[in-house]
């Protein structure tokens, strides 16, 4: 019953706990009323609506400015003065952000592997003579998002240490399936060059390629301008997380296998990952305590506990739900891969009819804003301010397209909203 005040990253534990959020940005404190979910679709709407003003005010502007530039110096005169003194005076709107959440991430597959990517048959793991999980099935088809969890000391990092081949497993089968190629991000960051620059530790993974390419490749990474030649001691913790994931992405991989990716990221480096895994069309094995961020990407989740591991066919929600209260699992086999199969796949093709939808929406906004800036132009240059009938004509065009744009920003948020669900 007392006041806190929390800085986190977290965003699963902000959910449980604020009830008001403040954010710092641009040197500016933007406060919210309600949860860390809350804020974030009133964060949307604002940014909408700024950005919305910002452009009839643009518009406004623009039009002053025309009325001044022909009637200073006719019959006009005083009109256009005293509108040079009103756009003097106007407290002008900043331009919106071209991307509120920072530079984005792109995972890209290597291409085609076999729809079975792993399969775990009865695997114990563990040290020499000590074991620390029995009895581990799990299978891994094409495009699946595991996300695992545990307690510490449960043996997540002992089980992605045996994916990788660093362990051999103490007994079981380890199959990878064909054309798989692993990629391994190491919540350490160990495979770091920490004496040499950004663009050297991505430069020596492809020596013969041009220098241009690789400023280009680092600028997705968040790493533009002199960024590329700061010595990799001197990075943030953030910024080492960023390079150690281009480092990973740079020969494309259809299964990565991550461990804690999250632990340095602000929030949104944390979206782009999420969202950078969400749209990754390959598969991939995740250890990670960000509750949120498991939400959003894995579809499964690997729970070890006790020595065994269990498979839970949903998100980090449906697991919380199925274990509540629940404090022993149960030691089962992953039972019927095959209907899991046809079940991941409904729902793989039932996110790929969405993803259309949205990308059509996207596509059907980019020609009505073109055709939009087409009829502002003719506006502003193509008629005779004494056409009226034109005018008017053009003016109500404008206004359909804008209404147009409007009604499809809004189906496109309802689709998007779907996909989040
Ligand atoms: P988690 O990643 O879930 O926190 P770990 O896989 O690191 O758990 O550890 C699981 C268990 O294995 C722990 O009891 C830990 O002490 C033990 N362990 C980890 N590394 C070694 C090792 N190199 N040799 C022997 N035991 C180890």
């Amino acid at each position: 019953d007392k006041a806190c005040l929390i800085v986190s990253h977290d965003r699963a534990f902000l959910n449980a706990t604020v009830s008001k959020v403040w954010e710092l940005d641009l040197g500016k404190l933007e406060t919210y009323v309600g949860t860390f979910d809350q804020y974030l679709v009133e964060r949307e709407s604002r940014r909408r609506l700024a950005a919305h003003h910002y452009r009839h005010q643009q518009e406004e502007i623009k039009r002053i400015e025309e009325f001044v530039r022909r009637n200073m110096a006719g019959q006009k005169t005083k009109q256009a003065q005293s509108r040079l003194k009103y756009l003097g005076r106007i407290k002008r709107l900043p331009p919106p952000r071209a991307n509120a959440s920072g530079p984005s991430i792109t995972f890209q597959t290597s291409g085609r592997s076999y729809a079975h990517v792993l399969r775990l048959e009865e695997v114990t793991l563990g040290y020499g003579d000590t074991t620390v999980v029995e009895r581990v099935n799990l299978d891994l088809y094409r495009g699946d998002k595991i996300g695992v969890v545990g307690r510490n000391g449960s043996g997540k990092s002992t089980l992605l240490k045996t994916l990788i081949g660093e362990l051999e497993p103490i007994g079981g089968d380890v199959k990878l399936g064909n054309n798989v190629d692993v990629a391994y991000f190491d919540q350490e960051l160990s495979d770091l060059n920490e004496n040499a620059t950004v663009l050297d530790n991505i430069w020596e993974l492809d020596p013969s390629a041009e220098a241009g390419a690789m400023r280009s490749f680092l600028g997705r990474f968040g790493f533009s301008g002199e960024d590329a030649f700061k010595k990799v001691m001197a990075l943030s913790g953030g910024e080492k997380t960023k390079l150690c994931l281009a480092r990973l992405l740079y020969h494309p991989a259809n299964l990565v296998i991550l461990d804690e990716p999250t632990n340095h990221l602000d929030i949104y480096a944390r979206e782009a990952l999420e969202n950078a895994l969400r749209d990754y069309d390959g598969s991939c094995l995740i250890v990670s305590h960000d509750r949120y961020f498991l939400n959003r990407v894995a579809e499964k989740i690997l729970y070890l506990s006790d020595g065994s591991a269990r498979v839970y066919d949903g998100n980090y929600a449906y697991f919380r739900e199925r274990t509540a209260g629940v404090p022993e699992p149960v030691k089962t086999r992953n039972a019927q891969p095959k209907q899991e199969y046809i079940d991941f796949k409904e729902a793989s093709r039932r996110r790929s009819r969405l993803k259309k939808e949205i990308q059509t929406t996207r596509d059907r906004i980019g020609r009505q804003e073109k055709k939009l800036a087409e009829v502002e132009h003719t506006l502003d240059t193509g008629v005779s301010a004494d056409d009226w009938e034109k005018l008017h004509q053009l003016s109500d065009r404008r206004r359909e397209l804008e209404d147009d744009i409007l009604r499809l920003y809004m189906t496109l948020e309802e689709l998007e909203a779907t996909e989040l669900d």
